[in-house]
């Protein structure tokens, strides 16, 4: 269990008891450390699984956690949001507590801000409307009743979006209206449970007695009403191990806050602290555009930064692209997605995410467009679909059935049958056309066939009552089987999540930052924002934005100011002055062929004179708008090439060559054979392959001879 940890990540795991901080940055093991803490403590008989609870901060975060804590064999541990858990207890304390059933959720909040505004004879136009509602959010986190709102924002020098006594109005109809109308909000059931858990000593000391250890990760997006609940759980104990990265702060403006992270150990002197800085999970290329991106900021969180030091091999440098508008960018995005699958990396592995929900649609369109599975949900609901509940009856009644369902009668082996069911509810071999709802239920179905096809696989001879039962418990433990498709997710529903392969899409100014972040620490917040998103990365990471909405209209947009520096033909940090108005603009095959005369390189213009540099024709430290997909075939093809001719692999291309061929995308024999590297020879024995493989299609080998000599 502790081998899998470097020598401060076992510290952590064999911290069982009292106070333990982890302060590290994004890909360090914080993750890895306590869920192994957590199983290696079950497992090692010191920790009840029943008396732990895990706290995170999203539904798939959880779900995540609960699969780690399943393969290390630590199931029965709670792993749940701070929601989920207050909600779990409320019901159950509900009934004893107040009397009844619980009230039910509101499910739109908006709109009853809406008529509590209404009712204040108070004008909201929509986006005050959503900083209102944001606003009563935040009263709500922070304990804040209406009527000390006005004077709590005077205090704190908060930017209110309105007259505070306006909003205090408001705020007051609106949990009125709530209490007519026998509804609770989402911040209810913290604020309730903390209620329950202050007033009845019986109940707090019932869930004290269950739970002994507490385990709370990313808790730098703690919130004053989450730690008030942490320290009613607790009582007077101190089992309590808490992860976090102050400079992925980004839900400040719900009222989450750093400090209870950073002054952790002001509260408890005599905590466990322990730092990781080696950044397991992203390439240098992408840590070093991380590091860079923590070096401009400003604030609180930012005096705590770690570098990062990546513990992996170099990758291809991150990807910048300019699109003239929207759809181009969505389609650019498809097309090279499509690249990378093809070039092996699972759909599964591969994300592109946004700064606001609405900005999927194009990317959904586009990616169906390109056939391209995608999925936008998160996967942790994915027993509670409906179509996969109804696929569950199905099969549960066919393996009830057993041999006498004449479904079944040309079936054979597992995967079959249960293809066979599914088709009863909507499964086919191809998805369907388009996007929307035909296709999520296409994608759930498809996913219960692949769980199938690896179930069979893990246990040869498995029946359809074998694979009911797994299912049954992957529902219980929530564990979903991942959806082989493409995520597209928001930043914020992104963190503590990796993918092989990243899309940061609409990197534009007013999306990023969003038009609405004012304040030097709004701004702030964006700039980690944008962090979390590219330490999302393993190993490709792009970046991408569009001058304009739509095709024809006015390209006034400009790329993001926290790419300044960063992005090449950008000024400022890494960058090396502006070159004919950016680099990194997607441009047509043919300016990037090579140019005659002195080399210079063509992003910075400066002359070079290394011979590597010259093959690259750029400086080594030239940003590369390099095709990685097309690269990573290059070399693929090359190391089949090579064991096939028993020579090493830079016999056939050097990194180098292969590089510059994956930058200048030649399209004929002239182009190829201008690139420095390719000799005549070579261009004989390879010319056909490398310009097949770079017009996307399969290689045709054996031309040219094959003599075994390079
Ligand atoms: P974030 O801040 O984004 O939440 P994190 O610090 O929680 O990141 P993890 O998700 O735990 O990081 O780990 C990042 C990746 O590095 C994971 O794929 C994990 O399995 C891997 N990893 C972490 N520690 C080690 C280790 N000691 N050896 C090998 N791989 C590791
Ligand atoms: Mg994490």
């Amino acid at each position: 269990m502790l081998d899998g940890l470097d020598p401060e990540q076992r510290e952590v795991a064999l911290a069982l008891h009292g106070p333990v901080c982890v302060l590290a940055g994004a890909g360090t093991g914080k993750t890895r450390a306590i869920t192994h803490r957590i199983a290696y403590g079950v497992r090692a008989g010191i920790l009840q699984p029943t008396s732990v609870l895990a706290v995170t901060f999203t539904n798939r975060a959880a779900g995540e956690m609960r699969g780690r804590l399943r393969q290390l064999g630590a199931a029965g541990v709670q792993a749940r949001t701070f929601h989920s858990a207050a909600l779990r207890q409320l019901q159950y304390f509900w009934p004893k507590a107040v009397g009844g059933e619980l009230p039910r959720l509101v499910e739109r909040k908006v709109q009853l801000v809406a008529e509590a505004a209404a009712r204040c004879r108070i004008r909201l136009d929509r986006n005050e409307l959503r900083d209102v509602t944001s606003e009563i959010e935040w009263a709500k986190v922070t304990q804040t009743v209406p009527a000390d709102y006005p004077a709590v924002v005077a205090k704190t020098q908060r930017d209110a979006p309105r007259d505070t006594a306006e909003i205090s109005q408001i705020y007051a109809m609106y949990e009125q209206l709530k209490r007519d109308r026998s509804v609770i909000d989402f911040e209810d059931v913290l604020l309730l449970t903390v209620a329950i858990l202050q007033d009845r000593h019986d109940i707090a000391d019932h869930v004290r007695r269950q739970y002994q250890h507490f385990v709370v990760d990313e808790y730098q997006d703690v919130s004053p009403l989450q730690q008030r609940l942490l320290d009613l759980w607790l009582g007077d104990r101190d089992n309590l191990c808490v992860v976090g990265d102050a400079s992925q702060t980004i839900y400040s403006f719900t009222g989450a806050t750093p400090e209870h992270l950073l002054n952790f150990r002001t509260r408890h002197p005599n905590a466990t602290v322990v730092k990781l800085v080696r950044d397991y999970r992203s390439t240098p290329q992408v840590v070093h555009l991380a590091n860079g991106l923590l070096g401009q900021a400003r604030g609180r969180a930012a005096e705590h930064r770690l570098e990062l030091v990546s513990q992996r091999e170099k990758g291809p440098e991150p990807a910048y692209t300019e699109y003239g508008d929207e759809p181009a960018e969505a389609e650019g995005t498809a097309r090279r997605i499509r690249d990378l699958i093809a070039a092996g990396v699972p759909a599964g592995e591969i994300a592109v995410l946004y700064r606001v929900n609405s900005q999927s649609e194009v990317y959904e369109q586009a990616l169906s467009d390109a056939g391209v599975p995608y999925q936008l949900r998160g996967a942790e609901r994915f027993f509670e679909r409906a179509e996969v509940r109804e696929a569950g009856v199905a099969l549960r009644g066919a393996a009830r059935a057993g041999g006498n369902d004449s479904l079944l009668d040309d079936a054979e082996g597992l995967p079959s049958q249960v293809r066979a069911v599914l088709s009863t509810k909507g499964w086919t071999t191809d998805p369907p056309a388009g996007s929307g709802a035909m296709r999520d239920r296409w994608e759930s179905l498809a996913a219960l066939v692949r769980l199938a096809e690896d179930f069979e696989q893990a246990k040869p001879g498995a029946t359809l009552s074998d694979l009911v039962a797994e299912l049954d418990e992957r529902a219980a433990a929530q564990h979903a089987p991942a959806v082989q498709g493409v995520t597209l997710a928001s930043l914020h529903s992104a963190k503590g999540l990796e993918w092989d392969a990243v899309f940061l899409v609409g990197l534009t100014e007013g999306m990023m930052p969003i038009t609405y972040a004012r304040t030097d620490e709004q701004i702030e917040e964006e700039r980690r924002l944008l962090y979390v998103g590219v330490t999302r990365a393993r190993f490709h990471l792009s970046l991408s934005w569009s001058l304009s909405r739509s095709p024809g209209s006015r390209g006034g947009r400009r790329p993001s100011r926290f790419l300044n520096g960063p992005r090449p033909g950008s000024t400022g940090l890494g960058g090396r002055g502006t070159v004919g108005g950016g680099g990194g603009v997607e441009r047509p095959a043919v300016t990037k062929r090579r140019r005659r005369g002195p080399a210079l390189c063509r992003v910075c213009g400066k002359t070079l004179t290394d011979a590597g540099e010259m093959k690259l024709m750029r400086c080594e430290e030239c940003p590369s708008d390099m095709d990685e997909a097309l690269y990573e075939r290059l070399r693929d093809w090359r190391a089949d090439r090579a064991k096939e001719i028993g020579q090493p692999a830079y016999c056939v291309f050097t990194d180098k060559t292969l590089m510059a061929i994956a930058e200048a995308v030649p399209g004929s024999a002239g182009e190829l054979a201008g690139i420095s590297g390719v000799g005549v020879r070579k261009m004989d024995r390879f010319g056909a392959a490398v310009l097949a493989i770079c017009a996307g299609e399969d290689p045709v080998e054996g031309l040219g001879g094959d003599d075994g000599e390079v």
